[in-house]
């Protein structure tokens, strides 16, 4: 049948065994980031385009080509589908004074995105991301854990051949200098580069690294490293996320010229690749868009995955959604038991229970209240006397009964009790 009107271009129409899958994944994704600590935030799907020209940067490909722009009656009154969800969750931050709650904020969005870009595979101009932001902690714990939640979300689903490809880009003061350098470098091959690269090397030189086109990959391989340029602050902030990355056996790549598409990060950068997929799975990094909002710092860290990019891998594998295992919640207390607890949580992982903790609350009795809040039954409760005994408590949330057990034989005895 013949109709007058057509979707907009790089937009779908979702139904039957695909429109099941998507809302199956929805509700696997919420429960996954609200029992990894994480709240639900909503922001609106119009933001006013200053949202983004000032934090992702003039220059970006998003913001200079790709906005959907929608144009008010009063002068000046321009609005945008938004982009993606970071600025948006830091302007509500500010403007809804989220400052007054338990810092570190931690929420996760799962809504859509537009950007005008040449519809293709894997690349469209309506799309879904699942977005976590860890907002206010300049702790490098914060950069590791955006990274494992991807991690440990993708394992769950089965998904096995991915890489995550990481980098730093210092801070302003480093990019300053690396800057400088970068474009000097350039400069000598000015009319061998590419077109594309010709116009960031005065935009946006930074961007030079994230050229594809093979005749310029080899001025790329010869370019200035990033990571020779990092302060001593940025160096040893990166250089303790690693150490998180390797200390936990999370797999990793250093990529030095990974650099994202928008201008608000700084420091740790990350990027998510399935085997054999030219596309990313997903991205982020640190960043402070409230220096750049409202000149108050609130250094923060997030990331983002696309979820029908998500859809593509998982139409490859035979992915079932399976009933989840039993739901033990890890607490400790102090922050010298924190990295054991975390060991703890990872070995429960790994023998088919569903750990679930809230590594950025300090106090014992917030940690708890949080496992009541989403009804977890038993809680194993790490202290520094325990530590030192090589034990463990395990509290019955329920009942407020509690025993202790050993840490060498944890998981066989928690399987007794808890199945
Ligand atoms: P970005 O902030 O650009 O790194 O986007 C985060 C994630 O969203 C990417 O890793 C992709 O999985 C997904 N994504 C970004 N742009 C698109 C697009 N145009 N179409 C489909 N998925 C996208």
């Amino acid at each position: 049948m013949k109709i007058k009107t057509q979707r907009p271009r790089g937009m779908r129409d979702v139904f039957g065994d695909e429109s099941d899958f998507y809302l199956k994944i929805r509700d696997l994704i919420t429960n996954f980031s609200v029992l990894n600590g994480f709240r639900y935030v909503e922001t609106p799907l119009v933001e006013n385009i200053k949202t983004f020209t000032s934090s992702l940067g003039e220059s970006s490909d998003v913001v200079s080509k790709e906005m959907f722009v929608i144009k008010g009656k009063e002068k000046g009154d321009v609005l945008v589908l938004r982009p993606e969800g970071t600025a948006g969750v830091i302007r509500a931050y500010f403007e809804n004074g989220w400052q007054n709650f338990t810092q570190p904020v931690s929420v996760f969005y799962l809504g859509k995105m537009f950007r005008r870009e040449r519809p293709q595979y894997g690349r469209l101009r309506e799309h879904t991301q699942w977005g976590i932001e860890i907002i206010n902690s300049e702790d490098p714990f914060a950069d590791f854990f955006t990274i494992f939640v991807f991690f440990r979300f993708l394992n769950q689903i089965k998904i096995r051949n991915f890489k995550v490809k990481i980098n730093s880009l210092g801070c302003q003061r480093c990019r300053r200098k690396y800057r400088t350098q970068l474009i000097n470098f350039y400069k000598k091959y000015k009319n061998k580069i590419c077109v594309d690269c010709q116009r960031r090397l005065t935009l946006n030189p930074l961007r030079l690294l994230d050229c594809k086109n093979p005749q310029d990959q080899e001025y790329k391989k010869k370019a200035p490293n990033i990571l020779n340029y990092l302060c001593k602050f940025c160096e040893l902030h990166f250089q303790k996320v690693i150490e998180f990355l390797d200390y936990f056996k999370i797999p990793y790549e250093l990529d030095s010229t990974l650099v994202r598409g928008f201008d608000y990060y700084s420091r740790t950068v990350f990027e998510i690749f399935v085997e054999n997929e030219e596309i990313a799975l997903g991205g982020g990094g640190r960043y402070d868009l409230g220096e750049i909002m409202s000149n108050i710092p609130l250094p923060s860290c997030g990331g983002a995955m696309g979820i029908e990019r998500l859809k593509i891998i998982l139409d490859k594998i035979d992915f079932k959604i399976k009933k989840s295992s039993s739901k033990i919640f890890v607490a400790f207390a102090g922050e010298e038991t924190k990295a054991k607890a975390f060991e703890i949580f990872l070995d429960l992982q790994g023998n088919n229970f569903f750990p679930v903790a809230n590594f950025f609350k300090s106090s014992l009795s917030g940690q708890l209240d949080y496992a009541n809040k989403l009804g977890i039954k038993h809680a194993l409760i790490l202290g520094f006397h325990e530590l030192g005994q090589g034990t463990i408590i395990l509290k019955d949330m329920e009942y407020g009964s509690q025993e202790i057990l050993k840490l060498s034989n944890l998981t066989k005895e928690l399987k007794k009790i808890v199945g």
